[in-house]
């Protein structure tokens, strides 16, 4: 090997042997057992940053793991690449918006853009060391996505689980588009309660605090809680609000007595508990609000066509004028907001296409109690998530870039025509329908023009992975999916949305296992954001700073489901570790020049040292797999070093060198050489194995260096995983490890003993006097060599006594 590491260099070369050897692919014909991943795509939205590196790669070191185990692995990844985020990002790069132009040029500038983006990520995934198959990537906008994502839609609506209706829905004035529950996060904004005065009939005043209120034009009723002494004479009386507009008094338990006056007005609408009471009590809708969230139909020509935010400045001018704001109370408040371009939400009625969740909410717990989480707790918020689940889920948007809903109507008689399903994927707007209903014209026809909600496509993945419907169709073989790794963030969407879909269209769960991460922080424990732009370095860049294996070292470091903060410093144990991986197999190498690897040794010509070796390399690979299986790659990490740095570098290597190097110092010389070179080749084997999930690299390079030129076989990743076989042993280990630990103590203390007086490690000393109980003085004598070796003493003594001492005579 070169002296130096050129982790570039040496990278890139890994990278193409794996890629022109197709060492990771899945293979259809496989006896072995088939183990499939099923990686949620990433959102062509924003730059990959560490974060999505550190997902991948601890997803990706199970799918090392597990080919090394003996499982044909069935690895794709896929891109999310249409859909509102991606629409925002072509906005940006083209400086124009989605609205400014014809649908057609806007789809092609998708088009184009996500491509550079795709190949971008496809780059950076192959530099981090991604073992996946590259003949199963997928992306969400191509046609044969398109087309299982159609066929899903159609069997879902003959199934009547999908269904279109005029209904009150969230949407973004911002991005013109109807969004559902899970795409809106909580923003604090400043506000103001206004206390406006409703008068009773008599005229006597009821004073109502509210922050919003241009909807005034939109109350349709006024609420108090039956059990509140001060208004139950009032329920069902009628009460005039400032506009002049009479409207009832109605009771509703979850008006709270204590909060604001103790009287709510219910606009449509103002929030979903808005949404509530009008469809619990039957009121009627009276809208004031066009689907790009301007006053319309408020009675006052003044505020029609205003945002609301000028609607409430005009309106409490307005009745500040009358007298009829009473107070006026600054405050913060959460505000739900659309999480693609934090605008405050409002919630329109407008024909829309839903998934029903609501009917079958307890089966979807049912269902996710057959899969495995690690770790554990965090099922509890997808059990959260399903049981306060409120409204069933809207999947169509009103965006140009996203897959076609694949229907068109009769504008007869307002049926919904369906496409043939040799013609999917089928664009109804500018494809011509093959087959038209009777006595229709295609001037009778019109086509659907909304779009699917992008993750109504990637809560498909397992579907995708499996070309379920296609001639190849592999559902057989890899379904249910072994493991989706994951961040916590999208239990609640995507997760859940694959666990609906997955009981709709097969009666089943999609899954067996979840793997979720934690986010990675940028430092001071802020979250990255494209907002505050903190990602810091770019993984690319990293990658190239301190090779591939270093990020993935660091990526290992953390826990499964918790969060952690990076910095960049902290990749340098990672690139220390690759050091120490290379010096130890450069003085393992050297000196099996003249080591037949053909020898098979037996206990009984094995030292106790070299015994012991390869006795702690099994226990350490038995504990890796332990933890692998678990999916705990950083306690995994952690056993390795432990024994590599510790117990194989510091102790083992240094009392062989020795022997090693002056074998002609000691009788039985030859033996006890064959004996310590069998263990080496051994052990290093087993280790370089052991970690090669984490460091594919340096590992590929160390096996390509010596060991492939004995075993012939392509690459350490199809090797297979060392699992408690490192070294067949018989004999009782009891012994070998309680007088190995009586060896540990005397190394030590000689080290201390220098240490403290100030000598070189290396400086001779003339004797050493072990007195300890004669059985272990007994073996210790048989260890004599190695003790001289480690020690650098010329003699030792051994004295039988009650106690453990040594004495040192320089
Ligand atoms: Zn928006």
């Amino acid at each position: 090997m070169a002296n130096k590491y050129n982790h570039l260099e040496s990278e890139a070369k890994r990278k193409g042997y794996w890629e022109e050897n197709n060492i990771y692919a899945y293979d259809a014909n496989s006896s072995k057992p088939v183990y499939s991943i099923d990686t949620p795509p990433p959102t062509v939205s924003w730059k990959i940053h560490i974060g999505h590196i550190f997902s991948y790669t601890q997803a990706e070191v199970i799918a090392r793991f597990k080919r090394m185990s003996g499982c044909n692995v069935f690895y794709p990844f896929g891109f999310d690449d249409n859909g509102l985020p991606t629409e925002r990002l072509v906005e940006k790069e083209i400086g124009k918006k989605w609205s400014e132009m014809p649908r057609k040029e806007f789809i092609a500038e998708c088009l184009r853009v996500t491509k550079g983006y795709r190949e971008q990520f496809k780059d950076l995934r192959k530099s981090v060391g991604v073992s996946a198959d590259r003949s199963l990537e997928y992306s969400t906008i191509s046609p044969l996505v398109q087309r299982i994502s159609q066929r899903s839609f159609l069997d879902l609506l003959s199934k009547k689980t999908i269904y279109k209706k005029n209904f009150p829905a969230l949407r973004c004035p911002e991005c013109q588009t109807s969004v559902a529950q899970a795409e809106v996060e909580d923003k604090e904004f400043d506000s103001t309660f206004y206390d406006l005065q409703f008068t009773l009939e008599d005229g006597t005043p009821v004073i109502i605090a509210t922050t919003r209120p241009e909807l005034l034009p939109a109350c349709v009723a006024v609420f108090v809680n039956p059990e509140d002494e001060r208004y139950k004479n009032l329920i069902g009386k009628d009460i005039i609000t400032p506009l002049g507009k009479k409207v009832k008094i109605l009771a509703d338990e979850k008006v709270g007595i204590e909060k604001g006056t103790g009287v709510v007005m219910c606009c449509t609408y103002g929030d979903e508990t808005d949404m509530y009471r009008v469809q619990t009590y039957k009121l009627p809708d009276c809208i004031v609000l066009d689907t790009t969230g301007r006053l319309i139909n408020t009675g006052d020509a003044e505020l029609d066509g205003l945002t609301t935010r000028q609607g409430r400045k005009l309106i409490v001018e307005k009745l500040k004028a009358k007298g009829l704001v009473l107070k006026e109370l600054p405050i913060s408040h959460a505000v739900g907001c659309h999480e693609r371009c934090g605008t405050p939400m409002e919630i329109i009625p407008t024909a829309q296409w839903f998934i029903n969740v609501l009917d079958h909410k307890q089966k979807f717990l049912d269902n996710a109690n057959s899969i495995k989480r690690y770790p554990e707790y965090m099922k509890k918020r997808y059990d959260e998530r399903v049981e306060n689940l409120k409204w069933d889920r809207c999947i169509s948007r009103q965006r140009f870039y996203g897959i076609p809903i694949p229907v068109r109507y009769s504008k007869k008689t307002g049926e919904v025509i369906l496409p043939d399903a040799d013609q999917l994927p089928v664009d109804p707007i500018n494809d011509r329908p093959k087959t038209l209903p009777e006595w229709h014209t295609i001037d009778d026809i019109t086509p659907e023009m909304d779009v699917l909600d992008t993750r109504a496509t990637s809560s498909l993945t397992p579907l995708i992975n499996a070309r379920r419907g296609e001639p190849d169709d592999r559902s057989d073989k890899i379904f249910p999916m072994n493991l989706r790794p994951q961040a916590h963030d999208i239990i609640r969407t995507r997760a859940f949305y694959t666990i609906v879909k997955w009981e709709y269209h097969m009666n089943t769960i999609p899954r067996t296992d979840v793997m979720i991460s934690g986010h990675v922080l940028a430092s001071k424990w802020e979250k990255i954001s494209k907002s505050k732009n903190n990602a810091g370095k770019e993984p690319g860049e990293l990658i190239k700073d301190h090779s591939a294996d270093a990020v993935r070292y660091r990526t290992c470091s953390a826990s499964l489901g918790k969060n952690t903060a990076f910095e960049e410093g902290e990749i340098q144990n990672g690139k220390k570790l690759v050091t120490k991986l290379r010096n130890a197999s450069n003085f393992v190498f050297m000196n099996l020049q003249d080591f037949d690897q053909k020898i098979a040794l037996t206990e009984d010509k094995l030292c106790p040292i070299d015994i012991w070796v390869l006795a702690q390399a099994n226990k350490t690979s038995q504990e890796m797999v332990k933890h692998l299986n678990n999916y705990e790659f950083g306690l995994a990490r952690i056993e390795f070093e432990k024994f590599f740095r510790h117990d194989f570098c510091d102790n083992y290597l240094e009392i062989v060198k020795d022997k090693i190097y002056k074998a002609e110092k000691y009788p039985n010389w030859s033996a006890e050489k064959l004996s310590a070179q069998y263990t080496l080749y051994h052990t290093l084997f087993a280790i370089i194995k052991m970690i090669a999930p984490i460091l594919p690299f340096i590992t590929e390079e160390l096996y390509q260096t010596y060991y492939s030129q004995v075993l012939g076989e392509k690459s350490v990743h199809t090797l297979a995983y060392p699992n408690n076989d490192v070294f067949a042993i018989k004999q009782s280990l009891e012994p070998v490890y309680k007088n190995m630990d009586t060896v540990f103590q005397i190394i030590e203390k000689v080290r201390g003993y220098k240490t403290d007086s100030k000598l070189w490690l290396g400086t001779e000393l003339k004797q050493i006097t072990i007195s300890w109980e004669k059985s272990v003085i007994d073996w210790l004598a048989s260890f004599t060599n190695d003790l001289k070796s480690v020690t650098r003493s010329n003699e030792i003594i051994f004295q039988e006594a009650g106690e453990f001492n040594i004495e040192i005579i320089i």
